[in-house]
């Protein structure tokens, strides 16, 4: 059994900002339990054919961190992968890591005022704080559909990508047209006999403005206080688009204007088209960028079917007018269970409070960060955090650094734990609901991840983003009740 000061879980870009700025605050009593073998979340989980990030990388990196090197603006996996690995080695993260830590389960003990953390291979720990850094997006999401099982071919999630499968020359089915499937249609169709998409909703697309960065550029970008400034462009252009999102989504009819007039210029054939054109209001569920993937679906050798799926058997798929599509491999990109992702776990708070009990009406926190009966317990890119419009990863920042306010009031007052107050917590989620409401995630039409089974929405900050920093950027004590 160890007792490390504090514990964070998961090694992704959150856990690893945590990590750092521990480290910077001069905290270095604490551990990251990772669950694979290999740091990185979700850039190291789905590596499925074009997988790379739909935020230009000189946003979706660390503020402190910023790289000249990006290789693109939208940098591939890998390249992400790497500059988590490069950002753990340079910030002496590395020792802190401990591999195949699959976390089980944890468990506040009110006499004691700690945390026992207990692991898959049976590791107990007991700490004074945990971190959640596990992400949203990691449990794939099945579809429930007849016949699922009998598939004889193989059969795989997007986040699960079967590289021992060679796809080249097969039929090939495709379900799900979300941000992942867009990457990766692609990438499949030129080598595939047939490749069969079926799409439930069709989503926006925006042409996506890649390219690569010359070496002239790369040179350029290491002057002093160049990558900032182009980091900085990129955020205000992204957040304008928070006008439509937080404001009023009539705001949104340019963006729509532009997805139509992609849809127009990359699909010259009308059924084609119709059948790719949403009915829903553009931002309702997130805008997808690419530049080939509608270019894809026009091959003759792709077909997208629109029909639901009644069936699958083992050799095919059958939609809801009858038609049998055979299929030698199937490839879900069907998303994930968000919200399972935090109520799925064993978390105990005071007095025995289970997360199930603590959100059985929905999952909320405050800020996303703090949950009311968890004290010392801080989540990050918790409960409507994520964004439509921008990099989380500024998100995960301002996080992190109203976590190390927290632990600064407890070693200025301390106390051993806080607990934010329920008043507060529902305050601050009462505001939330009345300013998410009647936005376009809830109101524009569609159904996406970002509701819950009640169509209410546990998943996105409903603002700007300068916002969200502002708001983080002190800890209110008369928020909290402190634990002695
Ligand atoms: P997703 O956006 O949830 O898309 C899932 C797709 O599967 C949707 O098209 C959905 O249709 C379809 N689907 C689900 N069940 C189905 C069924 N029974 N029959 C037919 N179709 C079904 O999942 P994702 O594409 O993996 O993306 C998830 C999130 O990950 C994204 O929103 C994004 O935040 C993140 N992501 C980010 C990047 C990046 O580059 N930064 C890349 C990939 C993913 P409906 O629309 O009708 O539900």
């Amino acid at each position: 059994m160890g007792e490390p000061g504090l514990v964070i879980v998961g090694s992704g870009f959150a856990g690893i900002c945590m990590a750092v700025k521990l480290k910077e605050a001069g905290y270095h009593d604490f551990v990251i339990l990772e669950k694979a073998g290999e740091l990185g979340g979700t850039w190291r989980d789905n590596t499925y054919p074009g997988c790379a990030c739909d935020v230009p990388s000189h946003m979706y990196s660390y503020s402190y961190e910023l790289n000249p090197d990006w290789s693109r603006m939208f940098a591939p996996r890998e390249e992400i992968q790497d500059y988590l690995r490069a950002c753990a080695a340079k910030y002496g993260i590395t020792p802190h890591l401990r591999y195949g830590k699959d976390v089980v389960a944890l468990e506040y003990h009110d006499g004691r005022r700690d945390w026992t953390v207990t692991t898959q291979d049976g590791e107990v720990l007991r700490t004074n704080a945990v971190v959640s850094g596990i992400g949203a997006l990691h449990i794939p999401k099945f579809p429930e559909i007849v016949g699922r099982e009998s598939f004889t071919g193989p059969a795989f999630h997007s986040a699960e990508w079967d590289h021992s499968a060679d796809l080249t020359g097969k039929r090939v089915a495709v379900i799900g047209t979300g941000a992942s499937a867009v990457q990766f249609v692609p990438r499949l169709a030129p080598d595939a006999r047939h490749l069969t998409v079926f799409q439930r909703t069709p989503p926006w697309v925006h042409p996506k403005p890649d390219f690569a960065f010359s070496p002239a550029a790369r040179r350029l970008l290491r002057l002093p206080g160049a990558a900032r400034t182009l980091r900085g462009g990129i955020y205000w252009a992204l957040e304008s688009r928070a006008l439509g999102f937080a404001v009023d989504p009539r705001l949104m009819k340019g963006h729509e204007r532009l997805a139509l007039r992609h849809l127009e210029a990359q699909v010259p054939d009308p059924v084609l088209r119709r059948a790719l054109t949403p009915d829903y209001v553009i931002g309702c569920k997130r805008i997808l960028i690419s530049s080939d993937y509608y270019p894809a679906l026009t091959r003759p050798n792709v077909s997208l079917v629109t029909d639901a799926i009644t069936e699958i058997r083992e050799r095919s798929i059958v939609d809801a007018a009858g038609v049998e599509h055979e299929a030698d491999a199937i490839v879900y990109g069907t998303g994930f269970k968000v919200v399972d992702a935090l109520t799925d776990r064993h978390i105990t708070g005071r007095d025995g409070l289970s997360v199930q009990d603590a959100w059985k009406g929905g999952v909320e926190a405050y800020h996303g960060i703090t949950a009311s009966g968890f004290p010392n317990l801080f989540f990050l890119l918790g409960p409507n955090t994520g964004l439509g419009h921008n990099s989380v990863v500024f998100m995960i920042e301002s996080q992190v650094r109203y976590v190390i306010e927290c632990l600064r009031l407890l070693s200025r007052t301390g106390a051993r734990a806080l607990d934010v107050r329920p008043r507060a917590q529902r305050g601050y989620n009462d505001r939330l609901r009345a300013r998410l409401d009647p936005l376009v995630w809830s109101a524009g039409g569609c159904r996406s991840w970002y509701l819950d089974e009640h169509g209410v929405n546990r998943t996105l900050w409903p603002g700007f983003t300068f916002e969200y920093w502002a708001r983080t950027r002190r800890v209110k004590p008369g928020a909290y009740e402190l634990i002695f």
